[in-house]
């Protein structure tokens, strides 16, 4: 397991979001481009097998990378003032995500831990997991999409603090490069409460139950 501190990727975080809007080639050159890379695996892209493949090749990337197509602060800004006075931690653990590497364009798969101390808003609880989808359907590195989720929740909600726990396997490591499988990544980004107050943050981590209590607290 490895630990990277939020401090160092601060400043790499993505200040336009959703990107800003980029050249989209169309549909025809991106089938051609497929093409291309099948002809440079050393297939014949026109063989009966591999006929269609450009065509849901194109499609499963409008799936993989929907996330560009969503703001997820607009997903954040409904929220439920009336709480009754409700003042305490809200958790959502174990939710599965699939990522794709920027640097290899391969799946990144594995659990998110959101959560928040809220200051008089809260907000449903699938729109937390929507924000992770907003952000895990591009293209990304996990230190990054790890910050980009509790900011984004901070900003909107304004809570007294956000922590966001990621642990994922990285196609990229298992089967390609070190060919390292069973490995997991984990990365915490904590702001507020979570940072500042060492109880605060102790309490999420075994809420969520996964001894990173050592290496995160
Ligand atoms: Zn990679």
């Amino acid at each position: 397991m490895s630990k990277v501190s939020p401090s160092k990727f601060i400043a790499k975080v993505a200040t336009v979001d959703p990107p800003a809007n980029v050249d989209r080639p169309s549909r025809d050159q991106a089938e051609e481009a497929v093409r291309t890379l099948i002809r440079w695996a050393g297939d014949d892209p026109a063989r009966e097998g591999l006929r269609g493949t450009p065509e849901r090749v194109a499609r499963s990337y409008e799936e993989f990378f929907a996330g560009y197509e969503s703001d997820p602060r607009e997903i954040l800004k409904r929220t439920f003032e009336e709480v009754e006075g409700y003042d305490e931690m809200v958790v959502l653990k174990d939710i599965r995500f699939e990522s794709y590497c920027e640097h290899h364009m391969v799946p990144i798969i594995g659990q998110a831990h959101i959560a928040y101390l809220p200051n008089s808003r809260v907000v449903g609880i699938s729109k937390l997991a929507r924000v992770l989808d907003a952000y895990a359907k591009r293209l990304q590195i996990q230190e990054k999409m790890t910050a980009q989720i509790a900011k984004a929740i901070d900003e909107v909600l304004e809570p007294k603090g956000v922590a966001v726990v990621l642990e994922a396997a990285h196609q990229c490591m298992t089967t390609r490069g070190v060919h390292k499988p069973g490995v997991n990544m984990v990365t915490s980004h904590m702001m507020g409460a979570f940072r500042e107050d060492e109880a605060t943050r102790k309490e999420f981590l075994s809420i969520i139950n996964r001894g990173y209590g050592a290496v995160l607290a």
